[in-house]
C-alpha cells in the first residue's frame, strides 16, 4: 500500500511536469466536464490506471461510488487535511468534517477553489430519505478541480448542504500540532 502511494506520487509529480512543458504533447486526451474548462492534470485512461488501484479508477474516473463504510475515514476524528488521490490537491480540511452514520466522508464545505460541481445524472445511493434529488433524480457531483477526478456528492441533509465524499478518493496527512 505505501509503495502503491509512493509510486502514485511519483506518478502525479511527473504527469504535472509534462503539463507545464510545451514541448510535450503526451498528455493528449483532453478531460472537460463541459463549460470549456480544461484541468490543470490531465492523463490517458491507460495513466490512471498504471497509478490508481481499480476501485480508485472505478471511483475517481469513473465516478463510482465506494460501500458505506468501506474507507476509514468516514469515522476519521484526527485533524488534518485531506488531498484528492488523483493529483494530491487538498481538497478538505479536517475542521469541515463532521461524521454520519451513512458511512461515507461528509464535510460542510471544501477548501476554497479547490472542488468543483456538476450533475451526476445516476444516483448511487439508491431510493434515499435526505438526498436532495432533482426532478430527474439526479444528483450534484463534487469533482476535483485540478485533475477533474470524481470525489462525491453534494446532497441536503437536515438543514444543512453537506458534500458527501468517498474517502476512496482522498489522501489523509494528519497536520502536526
Ligand atoms: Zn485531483
Amino acid at each position: 500500500m505505501k509503495n502503491g502511494i509512493n509510486r502514485r506520487r511519483l506518478l502525479a509529480g511527473a504527469a504535472v511536469g509534462l503539463v507545464g512543458a510545451s514541448s510535450q504533447p503526451v498528455m493528449a486526451k483532453l478531460v472537460s466536464k463541459g463549460g470549456g474548462y480544461e484541468f490543470e492534470v490531465q492523463r490517458t485512461d491507460a495513466e490512471w490506471k498504471e497509478m490508481l488501484t481499480p476501485e480508485e479508477f472505478e471511483i475517481l474516473r469513473s465516478g463510482g461510488t465506494e460501500a458505506p463504510k468501506s474507507s476509514p475515514y468516514w469515522e476519521n476524528k484526527e485533524t488534518g487535511i485531506y488531498s484528492c488521490k488523483g493529483c494530491d490537491l487538498e481538497v478538505y480540511d479536517s475542521q469541515y468534517k463532521t461524521q454520519l452514520d451513512k458511512g461515507w466522508v461528509f464535510f460542510f464545505h471544501g477548501i476554497p477553489n479547490t472542488v468543483m460541481f456538476g450533475i451526476d445524472k445516476i444516483n448511487p445511493y439508491g431510493a434515499s430519505d435526505s438526498a436532495t434529488e432533482g426532478p430527474a433524480g439526479h444528483l450534484i457531483e463534487a469533482h476535483c478541480r485540478r485533475c477533474g477526478s470524481h470525489l462525491g456528492h453534494v446532497l441536503q441533509v437536515g438543514l444543512f448542504i453537506l458534500h458527501c465524499i468517498n474517502g476512496t478518493a482522498l489522501d489523509f496527512e494528519p497536520k502536526s500540532a
